[in-house]
């Protein structure tokens, strides 16, 4: 049977878009067989509200207090750990590596779901490049264990093109040069998004990159062995192997 041991990419019901009790979730994750549970739900904005994208700063505490209780009850079955997705966003980046340096969380994962953030929000589109780039600069920070659906800008793009290609190299060679892993992201593969791409992950391999498996979870029976399965028949066609990453 097709096994995951670890899991660093699950949400909560505060980001307003994710389903169930914190420990529903941890339970679901061991009968998956899950050994390493880390929640990383969407990271507030400092002083800004961004309803159902994810929960406000006042939450943090609540959100913290709420895993950590969780890991102390499931010690024996299960090793969890706290942290965030979040975007590279140059006005919130000093904020993000205070609160790594702080040791309140444990780590924190690149979601780059958008560029910047004002009174609206900026996504890529067609501008693939620039992406790449900000994944790049958020690399170059050193704050982020790893990348989280590094192919998440095709949902901008209407066509794979030259510049995808072009994008997804500027991500590898920046991956390599740090040794910073890259999701193949189970939720896209549940929802038949336009990732994981097979294009990426094919041109991937000509890079010394290493890769993780995230089930994104955003409801308690998001960890269940038919999507397990299905990611692992996506792994087998591209013949990647899972980095045992142990945080
Ligand atoms: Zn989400
Ligand atoms: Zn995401």
């Amino acid at each position: 049977m097709n096994k995951i041991i670890y899991n660093y990419h699950t949400h909560t019901s505060r980001c307003g878009h994710a389903v169930g009790l914190d420990e529903e979730y941890v339970i679901k994750a061991i009968e998956l067989g899950i050994k390493r549970l880390g929640f990383s739900d969407h990271i507030f904005f400092p002083g800004l509200s961004q309803k159902g994208v994810r929960m406000n700063e006042d939450e943090v505490d609540g959100y913290l207090k709420s895993i950590h209780q969780l890991k102390e009850k499931y010690k024996d079955q299960i090793d969890i750990k706290v942290g965030f997705e979040a975007e590279y966003l140059p006005m919130f980046i000093d904020e993000y590596k205070d609160l790594v340096k702080s040791g309140k969380i444990d780590y924190l994962i690149l979601g780059q779901h958008f560029g910047q953030f004002a009174n609206k929000i900026d996504i890529y589109k067609e501008d693939v490049i620039r992406y790449a780039l900000d994944v790049k600069g958020a690399i170059s920070v050193g704050i982020f264990t790893y990348i989280a659906h590094p192919d998440h800008f095709l949902l901008g793009v209407k066509k794979w093109n030259e510049n995808c290609e072009k994008a997804v190299r500027i991500i590898m060679q920046a991956c390599e040069e740090t040794g910073t892993p890259i999701e193949i992201n189970i939720l896209g593969i549940r929802e038949h998004r336009p990732y994981p791409s097979k294009e990426l992950f094919k041109i991937s391999k000509e890079y010394n990159v290493k890769y993780v498996l995230g089930v994104d979870a955003h409801k308690p029976e998001d960890f269940n062995q038919k999507d397990i399965d299905r990611a692992f028949t996506f792994l087998k066609e591209l013949d990647i192997d899972i980095l045992n990453l142990k945080i």
